[in-house]
Formats: C-alpha cells, structure tokens, sequence
C-alpha cells in the first residue's frame, strides 16, 4: 500500500509530535471487511476499548457511508458511554459489558437509558438488578458464558475454558439457572460468548464459533438458556503496531450460514438475533502513530533512536491483558540500520522495539507507526511523567476533519455520597 509520508510530516509539522492520524477512510474500509466477512443478518458491535474517540465511532455506526450495516457499541465504563453517546448512537444501541461493574456506574448507565448488560456471575447480576430497580426500570441481560471442555482454536488468545474473572461457569448452570432467570429488576434475555482474540487463522475462528453456537444451544436445551439475542464474540484479526494488512476470512461468512442454518434454522428469521464484536478488525487499520525522533545516541556499541512517544502514547496493551512484546516497525522504513527504538520516559521499560530495522534517521526526522488505530492512545500510561497526551487527528477524503488532544485534569473530588445522590438525579432525570 502506498502511503504518502511527506502528508504525515506535514501534519506533524502543523501538529505538533506525538500525533495520531485516523483515517476514516480506512475505517470504512474495516467497517465493510467485517461486514462482509459474516452473514447479512448478524449485528455488528464495536468494542470501544480499542478506540473510543468519538469521531472513529461515529463513522462506524454511519455504516461506511451506507456500504455497511451500522456498529452498534459495545462498552464497559461510564467513559465509553459517554463517548458512544457524543458519537450518535442511542442508549438502546449500547450492549454494557465487564465483570467488575460497580453500583455507581451501573446507575449511570441505566440512568442514561441502557437496556442490555452482559453479566459475568450471579452477584453481578444482582448488582444490575439492584441497580436497575433503584431507577425502576428492567435490565436486560446476557449471560456471558465461560464454556467448558472446548478444544482451543489454534491461534490468539484465549479467554475462556479455563479459570476466569470473566463468564459464568457453564457447568455451574444446571444448579444456578433458576436463582439467575428470578433477580429482580433483571430479564434474562440471552448469552454473551468472547472466547479469543486476534485469530489469524480462518479455520481455527470457524471450529471457535462453531463451538460457541453448539454451546448456546446445548445449554438452552438443557437448562433453559434464553436465547433471544446471542453474541457469538470475535476474534477478527489484525496487525498491531507493524505493517501489514487485517486477516482475510473468505470462508467465514458461508460457514457461518451452515453452522447456524444447521443448530438454530430459525436465525434468519432473527430467533435468535445474532452479533458478533470487533475492536482492531474495524479500527487497527486506520491509525498512524507520528513521531519525532529526538536524539540518536550509541553506547557501548548499541544504537538508540529516541523518539518523542513512548508506553505514555504507545501503550501496546494491544487489548485482552497482552503486553506489547516491544517489536514495533515502522511504516516504508528502507533498512540501512538496526538500533533500539524507545520512548522519552525515565524508565528502561520505555521501549517499542530492540533490534528494529531502521532507515538512517536524525533528530527532527519524523517516523510513522501503522495499524495503532486500535489499542493506541487508549491502551497508553497517559499519565506517566505527566506528559502531554498526543494530538489525535481525524482524516476524510485527505483533509483533516478534527484534531483534538485528551487532558487529564486533577479536580476537587466529590465525597462518595454526593456523586452517588448526582448519578441517581441523572438517572431520575433520564427516565
Ligand atoms: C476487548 C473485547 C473485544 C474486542 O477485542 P478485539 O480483539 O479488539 O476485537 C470484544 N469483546 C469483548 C467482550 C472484549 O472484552
């Protein structure tokens, strides 16, 4: 792919360095990959942990300028509420999911409207419940389930099948069936599966799938799962911090329609409405990390570009507790040299790459760090050495359509009761 770098120095030029470029061109581009890469019928929901910039989510609920079905938003704070929310989308098209959800956030939430929660155990359910009774309104849940004795894909990261804060144990669902189906201000309405990652592999994302949909039917056969709505996870795959290009699954999207036509033949009729979720297959793409380099400095017969962003703007908690395993390359680098890139931090953990190869650079010179259009800014140490955050910068058809830089601000702390009395006004004000 060519990428016009003198645009990148422009921009950072005009900017300032650190600066992250989103391309909402490309976000189209994820959007419709995804899209395409399942059945017509199968909603599509957008994990604003991977980038809750509201411009980038609101591209993805415009449906890629009507080539694609809209993103719904699938978030887990009041933050990413908050962001789906100035993005466009309703309350109603927010799926709410965590396995730590407090009472404050949950009256937020609920408060602003929020319908759907994926649970993770009883007592997170009887937290909604309670929740939800305090602003007298019923909560629809999913019951996220924790499977048993699936074979692992080959591939990616697995969530489930082990030990885990997340999911209900599904062997504990014979016995717990009918204290969840009877909490007050809750609905059982369905199950949330997100077994794996960033599979890479199309055979090893179908057999997971597979699993899934062969799961949720069991235990709706068995101990009476509802399944009106049934989230069958991801695991789309897409290249972090490194050139490349997101997986191809030319098959999924057929042998999705077999598995399903097979266990649940009444799906095309929406029983049950289907979803999957994406973070970096929809949004890694579009992202640009710019950089300055700032020194180049040898010691001891090692070279060190250092750079003006470092784990403070390149986090690389590329999603699902991974750390970044510090080999980023650069965009259209010529390999005249390997040399360690790291960051400005005081910590020798403030590394993006040891033995990188690299162009002949200087300080002044401006390198570009693809596919960070997920998990960048928002998987960063934002707040380590107080450094600013860096300039995140929309891009449309060439032209930049906003640039706006987040702010961590300290302010007088409200005492616990107040903030909780202000998220019940809100809530009571909501309804
Ligand atoms: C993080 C997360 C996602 C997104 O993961 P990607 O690998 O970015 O697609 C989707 N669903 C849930 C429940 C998650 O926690």
């Amino acid at each position: 792919m060519n990428r016009p770098t003198d645009r990148y120095r422009e921009l950072a030029a005009r900017y300032g360095t650190p600066l992250y470029v989103y391309d909402l061109d490309l976000v189209d581009e994820g959007h419709r990959a995804l899209a395409d890469a399942v059945p017509e019928g199968i909603e599509l929901y957008y994990a604003f942990k991977a980038n809750p910039h509201p411009g980038v989510a609101r591209a993805l609920r415009e449906g890629a300028g009507g080539g694609a079905r809209p993103c719904r938003a699938e978030i887990s704070s009041p933050g990413e509420l908050d962001s789906a929310l100035a993005a466009g989308y309703t309350a109603a098209e927010c799926l709410y999911t965590g396995p730590g959800k407090t009472a404050s956030e949950l009256e937020y939430a609920i408060g602003r409207g929020v319908r759907i929660f994926s649970v993770e155990s009883y007592t997170d359910l009887q937290h909604v419940g309670a929740a939800a009774l305090r602003l007298g309104a019923v909560a629809r849940c999913l019951l996220r389930v924790n499977s048993a004795g699936t074979k692992a894909a080959t591939t990616g990261i697995r969530m489930m099948g082990k030990p885990s804060q997340f999911g209900i144990d599904s062997e504990t669902l014979p016995e717990l069936m009918p204290l969840l189906t009877s909490v007050p201000g809750t609905e059982v309405v369905g199950a949330h599966f997100f077994t794996m990652s960033n599979a890479v592999d199309e055979a090893g994302l179908v057999g997971e799938f597979e699993r899934t949909v062969i799961s949720a039917v069991q235990l709706a056969e068995e101990v009476g799962l509802p399944l009106e709505l049934l989230d069958i996870g991801g695991g789309f795959s897409s290249p972090y911090a490194v050139p490349g290009e997101r997986a191809e699954y030319p098959k999924l999207a057929s042998e999705l329609e077999r598995i399903l036509d097979l266990h649940l033949p009444e799906w095309r009729a929406g029983t049950p409405r289907l979803a999957v979720e994406s973070g970096r297959y929809l949004v890694g793409g579009s992202g640009f990390l710019v950089s300055g380099v700032v020194n180049v400095k040898d010691s001891r017969g090692n070279r060190f570009v250092i750079l003006d962003a470092g784990i403070n703007t390149l986090g690389g908690l590329s999603g699902l507790g991974r750390l970044l395993p510090a080999a980023v390359q650069l965009d259209g680098a010529e390999p005249e040299q390997r040399a360690s890139l790291v960051g400005p931090l005081c910590t020798p953990g403030d590394s993006l790459g040891r033995d990188v190869q690299l162009p002949e650079l200087a300080p002044g010179d401006v390198v570009v760090v693809p596919n960070v259009g997920a998990y960048g800014v928002s998987a960063s140490l934002l707040g380590f050495l107080s450094r600013p955050a860096p300039v995140e910068v929309l891009v449309r058809g060439g032209e930049v359509v906003s640039a706006t830089r987040l702010e961590l601000v300290r302010t007088a702390a409200a005492e616990a009761a107040q903030a909780a009395q202000a998220a019940g006004a809100a809530g009571a004000a909501a309804r």
